[in-house]
C-alpha cells in the first residue's frame, strides 16, 4: 500500500465507492444511474483532481467559491463537468459563483434568492439550485429550518430559479436517517426529485432513503487535515 502512488490509490478508491453506491442501490431495489457520485475536492491538491478526472469523474462538489475558481478555473473546459457548490455563500461572492458552479445546493435564505435571481437575470442563465435545510435545527449550522422550508421553495421558484431538490449536513452526533427521511419527506410534497445527501460515513444509508446526489469527499482522497474539515467561508 505504502509504494502505491497517491493516484493509484485514488482511483481504486473511486472504484471502491462506486461498488459500494451499485450494492446499496441494489439492496435498496433501486437502478443505479438514479445515484450520482459527487467527488468532494475541498483542500484537495491538483493531482487529485487530475486523477479523479482520469477515473472518470465528472461531478465534483466544493465549499468555497475562491477554492473552487484556483481548482477547475483551468479545467472548467472538460467535456461533462458538472461543478456544484455545497458551502455556505455570501450575498458578496454570488457573482463568482454563479459563473464558475453548475448547481448551487446551498440556498438557505430569502436574501440570497433574491441576489442569485438578480444575477441569473444579469447572466441571461437558467440558474439551478438546491435548497439547503438544517434538518437538526444546530444553531451553527447553515440551511433553513425545516418549518421555513416550503416557503423558500415558493419563493425561489416564483422569482425564476430552477429548484432541482433538497441538501441536507444531519448533525454528526445524531443517526442520520431521522433526518434523509425528513428531507425526503420536504421534497416530497413540494414536489422535488433531487436529495443531496449522505457523506463519506453514511452514503449507504442515504441511499436507502432516496438520495440521488451522495457527497463524498474522504473516502475517495483520503482524509483532510482536521482544521480543514469545517473550513470557515
Ligand atoms: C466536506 C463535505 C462533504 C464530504 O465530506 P466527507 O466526510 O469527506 O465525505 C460533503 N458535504 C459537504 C457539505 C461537505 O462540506
Amino acid at each position: 500500500m505504502t509504494s502505491s502512488s497517491p493516484d493509484l490509490l485514488i482511483t481504486s478508491s473511486f472504484e471502491t465507492v462506486r461498488r459500494k453506491i451499485a450494492r446499496a442501490c441494489r439492496i435498496a431495489g433501486r437502478d443505479a444511474a438514479e445515484v450520482t457520485l459527487v467527488a468532494v475536492t475541498k483542500t484537495q491538491p491538483d493531482e487529485a483532481l487530475d486523477a479523479a478526472l482520469a477515473a472518470d469523474q465528472r461531478v465534483f462538489g466544493e465549499n468555497r467559491v475562491q477554492e473552487a475558481r484556483s481548482h477547475w478555473t483551468s479545467r472548467r473546459g472538460t467535456p461533462g463537468l458538472e461543478l456544484r457548490l455545497i458551502g455556505p455563500l455570501q450575498t458578496n461572492k454570488v457573482a463568482d459563483a454563479v459563473a464558475l458552479f453548475d448547481v448551487i445546493e446551498t440556498v438557505d435564505r430569502p436574501k440570497l434568492v433574491e441576489v442569485l435571481a438578480t444575477e441569473a437575470v444579469k447572466t441571461a442563465r437558467d440558474l439551478r439550485v438546491l435548497v439547503q435545510v438544517n434538518t437538526g435545527a444546530e444553531p451553527q449550522k447553515a440551511g433553513v429550518l425545516p418549518e421555513e422550508a416550503d416557503a423558500l421553495i415558493a419563493q425561489a421558484r416564483a422569482v425564476g430559479l430552477t429548484v432541482e431538490g433538497l441538501m441536507c449536513i444531519p448533525p454528526a452526533d445524531e443517526a442520520p436517517g431521522l433526518h434523509f427521511a425528513l428531507l425526503r419527506k420536504i421534497a416530497r410534497r413540494n414536489g422535488l426529485t433531487v436529495l443531496s445527501m449522505g457523506m463519506s460515513g453514511d452514503y449507504e444509508i442515504a441511499i436507502r432513503f432516496g438520495a440521488t446526489h451522495v457527497r463524498v469527499g474522504s473516502a475517495l482522497f483520503g482524509d483532510r487535515k482536521p482544521a480543514e474539515i469545517h473550513p470557515k467561508d
